[in-house]
C-alpha cells in the first residue's frame, strides 16, 4: 500500500484531529521509525513504518467490528432527527471510523447488533441469498403451543402474504392468559424482513411483548455485556464471520 498523510492516519483511528495532531507534533510527541516528527503532514506508510504517539504504537486499520447489546429506546441508524441511535452510545474513540449497524433491529428490541464501517462484510451478512441465520428470546402474548411450532418449521404467512422460510421455534416456557403468564421462546429465522419475530407470531394470532437478538451467524451475544455497551469482536469471532 502506498504513504498517506501521518495526519490522516491518525486521525483516522481516534489520536485527534489535524489541528491537535499539528500540536502533538510542535510538542515532539509524534515519532516515526525512532524520529520526531515535526510535519504531521509528513507522508508515512501505514503498514511498514512504526508510528508511535507520547510512546505508544499507533495500531493503523481500516476497519473496525463491534458487537454492541443494544438497549431499548434507540434506533439502528447512524443519525436520527428525534431518537438516540446507536452510534451515538458508542466510544468517542470510534468516531473516526464512522461505523453503521449491520441490519437494525427495532427501537423496542434489544441485544445482539453488529457495528462495522467494512460495507464489503455488512453486505454479505445481509444478502437475502446468504441465510445468515439469527436467534431471538422473545416473550409472547401468551400460550405458544406446538401448533405453532409446526406452523414456523413450515414457514408462515406474513400480513403482506409474504411467505417466510422455516423458522426453528423453541419454547422454553409456555405461559397462559388467565393468570397473565407470558411464553418464552427462542425464535432461528434464516432472513430479516421487517418486524419479522413480530409479525411471525402475529401470523399466528400472538403478540411479542419483549424481543431480544442473541446471535446472528456465528456470533453470539457477549453475556459481560450491559445494556448499551459494545466491544470489539475478538480476532477469533472475525474470522468466524468470513
Ligand atoms: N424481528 C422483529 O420483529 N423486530 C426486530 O427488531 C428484529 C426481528
Amino acid at each position: 500500500k502506498q504513504t498517506q498523510r501521518l495526519d490522516k492516519i491518525l486521525a483516522h483511528v481516534g489520536i485527534g484531529t489535524r489541528s491537535e495532531l499539528k500540536r502533538l507534533a510542535k510538542e515532539g510527541a509524534i515519532n516515526v521509525n525512532g524520529v520526531k516528527v515535526k510535519d504531521s503532514g509528513m507522508q508515512v506508510n501505514p503498514e511498514t513504518d512504526v508510528i508511535k504517539v507520547n510512546g505508544e504504537a499507533v495500531l493503523y486499520r481500516e476497519f473496525v467490528y463491534l458487537m454492541m447489546n443494544k438497549p431499548q429506546g434507540v434506533v439502528s441508524a447512524t443519525e436520527d432527527n428525534r431518537d438516540r441511535t446507536v452510534v451515538d452510545l458508542l466510544d468517542d474513540v470510534y468516531a473516526p471510523f464512522e461505523v453503521f449497524p449491520v441490519g437494525r433491529l427495532d427501537k423496542d428490541t434489544e441485544g445482539f447488533l453488529l457495528l462495522t464501517n467494512d460495507g464489503k462484510l455488512a453486505h454479505n451478512l445481509l444478502s437475502p441469498r446468504k441465510h445468515v441465520a439469527k436467534t431471538y428470546f422473545a416473550k409472547v402474548e401468551w400460550e405458544v403451543t406446538e401448533t405453532d411450532r409446526e406452523a414456523f418449521s413450515q414457514g408462515v404467512t406474513l400480513d403482506d402474504g409474504y411467505e417466510t422460510l422455516p423458522g426453528i421455534l423453541k419454547i422454553l416456557q409456555s405461559g397462559n392468559e388467565s393468570n397473565g403468564e407470558l411464553s418464552e421462546i427462542e425464535l432461528t429465522i434464516m432472513e430479516g424482513k421487517f418486524h419479522q419475530v413480530k409479525r411471525m407470531f402475529q401470523a399466528v394470532g400472538k403478540r411479542v411483548s419483549y424481543l431480544k437478538r442473541i446471535s446472528m451467524g456465528p456470533l453470539v451475544l457477549d453475556p459481560n455485556l450491559a445494556l448499551g455497551q459494545a466491544r470489539e469482536l475478538t480476532k477469533e469471532e472475525l474470522l468466524a464471520l468470513q
